[in-house]
């Protein structure tokens, strides 16, 4: 994806530098060549098996919550027409209410999930996370984040000028902001006058992370949309309000929702809402539950 663009070829250039430093011919090629190819090497599912099994915070299923997956699972598959042995499940050790897809392979579902939705909210939770394989999103985040990862270890102080930027946006007062603002463009402004490639790196790294959020979200939408059609709206939409915040904190916001990898649970469900009329009105009865 293109947002990712500057910490690919910053990583691409740092390891051209390396690749100087140990010489160009044959280690440099070697180092390049290695790193290029060890990013389709993490989607091959044994990899990804070993990677996730490696995972502090993941194991398989018990039995007694396979027993409650399987046949979820293969509902929502076979409602996509895909084949539910493609993928393995997973379940992630925490108390929060939630799901995950990752690499090309991988369903991670909380045991705080299993544990306490109904089947047909856990059936929809399911079908968004394979609206997120079908979509293509797990394996494509799995690979950007692989191929950044050299720029964001040598670039911390990008990742984390973006961390800060975005978490003032959420927290701080709109004069504060603005402030904020004004110095961030001062100082990029005098960078680019001043060192031209440094300070339009320095831009990129700044309004990048915002591109990438706006992507992930996008992204969490067009998951939820798979996830309707294949029959699961309302019950997703059951869910997001189901677990909507009842904190008092405004999340409605622009500058708390420019922040965010994902869309309002509010913004999701009426997003859902219309999509299911919408089928509705077509003539297609939405799949119960
Ligand atoms: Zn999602």
């Amino acid at each position: 994806m293109c947002l990712e663009l500057p910490s690919f070829l910053l990583s691409a250039g740092l390891l051209v530098v390396v690749g100087l430093v140990v010489g160009f011919l044959p280690w440099g090629v070697l180092v390049i060549g290695v790193w290029l190819a060890s990013g389709p090497v993490i989607l091959l599912r044994r990899v990804e098996y070993a990677v996730m099994k490696g995972r502090e915070n993941l194991r398989s299923p018990t039995n007694a919550e396979r027993r409650r997956l399987a046949p979820l699972w293969q509902a929502v598959t076979s409602a996509a027409g895909a084949d539910p042995r493609n993928y393995t499940l997973w379940v992630q050790k925490t108390r929060r209410i939630n799901a995950f897809a990752a690499a090309g392979h991988t369903v991670a579902v909380t045991e705080a999930a299993v544990r306490a939705l109904p089947d047909d909210l856990l059936e929809a939770v399911l079908a968004h996370e394979l609206g997120h394989h079908l979509g293509g999103h797990a394996w494509a985040s799995l690979l950007r984040y692989w191929y950044s990862l050299p720029a964001k270890y040598v670039f911390g102080f990008a990742t984390s000028l973006s961390l800060a930027l975005t978490s003032a946006l959420r927290e701080w007062s709109t004069p504060l902001v603005v402030a904020m603002c004004a110095v961030v463009v001062g100082a990029l402004g005098y960078l680019v006058a001043v060192i031209p490639v440094v300070g339009m790196l320095a831009a990129l790294f700044v309004v990048a992370p915002f591109g990438l959020l706006w992507a992930s979200r996008a992204q969490e939408y067009e998951a939820d949309a798979i996830a309707a059609r294949l029959g699961y709206g309302a019950a997703l939409s059951r869910f997001l309000i189901s677990t909507t915040r009842k904190d008092k904190q405004d999340r409605s916001g622009w500058r708390y929702r420019i922040a965010q990898t994902h869309p309002s649970d509010p913004d999701r469900a009426r997003r859902l809402h219309s999509q299911v009329l919408a089928t509705a009105n077509q003539g297609h009865e939405p799949r119960p539950g």
